[in-house]
């Protein structure tokens, strides 16, 4: 965060809308996790980050939800400047994320989940606002994810892919009305290939969809293919905390930088993109 000031002479795009990710950079004493990551994300756009492990994905998407300080670099959502701001800020302006292991409360009712994360009054306590939180609102975003008739059940007896679901609706849950950024990172990690397709296919709906009247703006991390295929709008592609391609699926997967150290020559060639 030291040289934020030291770097504004982009400041008249300050203004651009969505997401603008400019010359991050985050070091962890001597690994230089993300270096100098340029781009951006509009509301109505889902964009893939892919890149093999140890690329720095998950770190780029802590420094943009707030686990993270950026070492230099700014994050700008709607114009503003997000880096000094906690993670409970950044959702008040309309950032959720979820994670790679689904966080969700196993001994509370699938409702229940929902219910918690949806903004309470300032002085409703957790229990409170189970009590008294009208369902009607996290019925219709159980409904978005494909989970309403889950319902009544202990989030403990969904299975793994239905508790992403239930994680999304969570996610949704936190944003308030307007237009709000969606982080997901490996959303579909640890689901067996229907279920993957399926959950890629309500990713890439949260952007294009309205969702409570605005659209979202949708950036997922992946590193198969097959979860960018018919999903994403864009692909970015990160390698040892750079980025070194950026384009719909189909361009990045025939880019011979991306080819030759990250899917392998002999990748699409036998016309089965969905088997990396
Ligand atoms: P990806 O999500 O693409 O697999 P990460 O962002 O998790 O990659 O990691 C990028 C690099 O930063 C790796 O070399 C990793 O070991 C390192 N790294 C990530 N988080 C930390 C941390 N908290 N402390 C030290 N090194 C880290
Ligand atoms: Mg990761």
């Amino acid at each position: 965060m030291g040289d934020m000031q030291g770097r504004s002479q982009g400041h008249s795009q300050g203004r651009s809308q969505g997401l603008v990710v400019r010359d991050l950079e985050k070091h962890f004493g001597g690994v230089q996790a993300v270096c100098g990551v340029d781009f951006s994300v509009q509301p109505g756009e889902c964009v893939a980050l892919i890149g093999p492990n140890g690329a720095g994905k998950s770190t780029t998407f802590a420094c943009i939800a707030g686990q993270h300080a950026p070492s230099s670099g700014q994050v700008l959502w709607q114009g503003e400047t997000l880096n000094a701001l906690q993670p409970a800020q950044r959702l008040q302006r309309g950032i959720a994320r979820t994670f790679q292991v689904a966080q969700i409360f196993e001994a509370l009712t699938v409702l229940q989940n929902v219910q918690l994360l949806l903004p309470a009054t300032p002085v409703m306590s957790p229990l409170q606002v189970l009590d008294k939180q009208e369902p009607s609102a996290a019925l219709a975003l159980l409904a978005r994810v494909g989970l309403q008739t889950q319902a009544g059940q202990a989030a403990r007896q969904l299975s793994y892919g239905a508790k992403k679901r239930l994680e999304l609706a969570m996610a949704l849950a936190g944003l308030r009305a307007g237009p709000g950024l969606l982080l997901l990172d490996e959303p579909a990690a640890g689901l067996a290939p229907s279920e993957r397709a399926e959950l890629m296919q309500l990713v890439r709906s949260l952007a294009h969809d309205a969702v409570a009247h605005a659209r979202l703006a949708v950036l997922y991390t992946e590193h198969n293919m097959d979860a960018v295929f018919g999903i994403a709008d864009r692909v970015l592609v990160l390698m040892e905390g750079r980025l070194v391609a950026s384009g719909t699926a189909e361009e990045v997967a025939s880019n011979t930088v991306v080819l030759t150290h990250y899917l392998g020559r002999s990748f699409g060639k036998k016309g089965a993109v969905g088997h990396a």
